[in-house]
């Protein structure tokens, strides 16, 4: 057993990733990863895993900001070479969807991040 109470098999990192995006525990799979749109529960009410040291710091922005922008900057190039709008309109299209996207992607990516984490066991350090 390891210190969190799980045998010290391997942790399969795929279904970890998915459900951290799906904002559950890595562990068990229930609903307790967030306590809000962002922040981390300590714990798992559900099975009792410590999620406290796990920390993704900023590659969940790192990773939504490349997706955002695989996603954005290529519609921005075809509207453009298609229809030349105005620049009001490309900021009417783009400004709004880039936002909401990133708010979306955020939640998710962070807890996939925290599952991968978890499946790899790379617990961050205390700070003393
Ligand atoms: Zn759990």
């Amino acid at each position: 057993m390891d210190s969190e109470g799980h045998p010290e098999t391997g942790r399969d990192w795929v279904p970890a990733l998915w459900r951290g995006w799906a904002g559950r525990c890595p562990a068990c799979g229930g609903r307790t990863l967030f306590t809000a749109y962002l922040k981390m529960a300590p714990a798992c009410t559900a099975c009792g895993t410590a999620l406290e040291h796990y920390r993704a710091d900023d590659a969940p922005a790192y990773f939504v900001i490349f997706i955002v922008g695989h996603v954005v900057i290529p519609l921005v190039l075809l509207v453009e070479k298609l229809y030349e709008p105005a620049l009001w309109v490309h900021g009417l299209l783009w400004l709004p969807l880039s936002t909401g996207l990133s708010l979306w992607l955020l939640p998710r990516v962070k807890g996939a991040v925290i599952g991968v984490l978890w499946a790899l066991r790379v617990r961050s350090r205390p700070l003393v």
